[in-house]
């Protein structure tokens, strides 16, 4: 059965832009009055609504009433959204100006979300992770990658894995697992840095290949984490075994970045400390830089060099980070809105980053715009221009949300 889905005052289709680069607003294709026809999930056509009533005359209506803008779903390419407990006791002792080392000392930082999260069982997880995923698909973003990180030991990443797949077998939001054993040596691990990596390619990897639990993984790359090298034999090793690659790269110090060229891997994320050297390096890579906002609202520090890394011609995604300890808004919209204004992004670039660009830090490309064979995961704003969506900084929410999964 085809669906005939509109009116809508504006579609901004995303199509026909590139995936690399700097963006001008007047790129933008906006179709007026118009209408998206679908079936079983998948976009047959979009054009304007009274020409695709006219040649489907048999499709279904769903008709659109009043003024709404319609966009592709958002794709939140980086989040930590499988978590146990809050970390708002730091979030005020970093405030109140105490140092990493100060906070850690007195039992906080990424520790501590790993103890409360080794507390809660898989349904517990599974039951706090269905919550944030609700919210998060209410708000448009109908793509979401998740990762585990707060296991940091063979049976706890497991458990995290499947408290994901469990929560993704109750939504509608397409999830996109991604093992981040690799994100701090766990304080009860008997060895080194390279030792416990080692331990990871020998004990976990391999199950989780054999459950089909996620075909991604993920290092951070920092002083207090793991050092390049390291990290470069982690990631080669893993993607030998058939994973997908992803970095947590410059946030404080550089050399990660480099690293995720190097390993090939589909995105460097973070790159707040990125300086010329990696802005050319990402630019020239087929490697996906993803800017993390929320990180830098969290933490108080600058964002990533978003519009250097545009105008080198990079492929730039936004995301959330939405974390326990760093970004626990996790509102992607409203980031996004407030770093384009500092960060001079036009709205072209910045729905880019929201939709086709940050599918491409998940090797998707089956949705991101809205054309002829794309999943159907759209969003529809109550507005009449496109440019009120980063003009109300995340206070304008969808008032529909589809994916292909509800969507025929
Ligand atoms: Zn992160």
């Amino acid at each position: 059965m085809k669906k005939l889905t509109g009116p809508f005052t504006q579609i901004l289709p995303l199509t026909g832009l590139p995936i690399k680069g700097a963006l001008k607003d007047e790129q933008l294709h906006i179709i007026a009055n118009g209408g998206v026809l679908i079936e079983d999930g998948l976009i047959l056509a979009v054009d304007d609504f009274e020409k695709l009533r006219t040649n489907y005359p048999s499709a279904q209506i769903e008709e659109i009433t009043g003024d709404h803008v319609l966009l592709p779903g958002f794709v939140d390419c980086h989040t930590h959204l499988c978590f146990a407990g809050s970390r708002a006791k730091d979030y005020a002792m970093r405030n109140a100006g105490k140092s990493y080392l100060e906070i850690a000392v007195s039992g906080g930082g990424i520790w501590d979300s790993v103890t409360q999260t080794r507390l809660a069982t898989e349904t517990e997880l599974s039951n706090l992770l269905a919550k944030r995923i609700a919210r998060h698909l209410a708000e448009g973003v109908t793509t979401i990658e998740i990762k585990s990180g707060y296991g940091l030991s063979v049976t706890e990443e497991l458990k995290q894995l499947k408290a994901i797949h469990q929560a993704a077998n109750k939504t509608h939001a397409h999830i996109v697992p991604t093992c981040l054993a690799a994100h701090i040596k766990p304080k009860d691990f008997d060895g080194v840095e390279s030792e416990y990596l080692k331990y990871l390619l020998n004990e976990l990897l391999p199950k989780i290949k054999q459950q089909d639990l996620a075909n991604r993984v993920d290092v951070f790359i920092e002083q207090n984490a793991f050092n390049t090298s390291d990290a470069l034999f982690y990631l080669s090793r893993a993607k030998q075994m058939g994973f997908e690659a992803t970095v947590h790269a410059d946030q404080f110090t550089t050399g990660g970045s480099e690293v995720a060229v190097k390993a090939r891997a589909a995105s460097a994320d973070h790159l707040e400390a990125s300086g010329d050297y990696e802005i050319k390096l990402l630019a020239n890579s087929d490697t996906v830089a993803v800017t993390l906002p929320g990180a830098s609202l969290g933490l108080g520090m600058g964002y990533a060099p978003a519009r250097k890394l545009l105008d080198a011609g990079a492929c730039l995604a936004i995301a959330s980070d939405w974390n326990p300890g760093s970004a626990p808004m996790g509102d992607l919209l409203m980031q996004a809105s407030v770093m384009a204004a500092a960060e001079k992004l036009s709205t072209a670039e910045v729905f880019a980053g929201l939709t086709y660009r940050a599918a491409q830090a998940l090797k998707l490309n089956d949705r991101g715009i809205l054309t002829k064979g794309k999943l159907a995961d759209m969003q529809a704003y109550p507005c009449n221009d496109y440019r009120e969506i980063l003009y109300h900084q995340g206070k304008l929410k969808p008032a529909r949300v589809w994916t292909a999964e509800n969507n025929d």
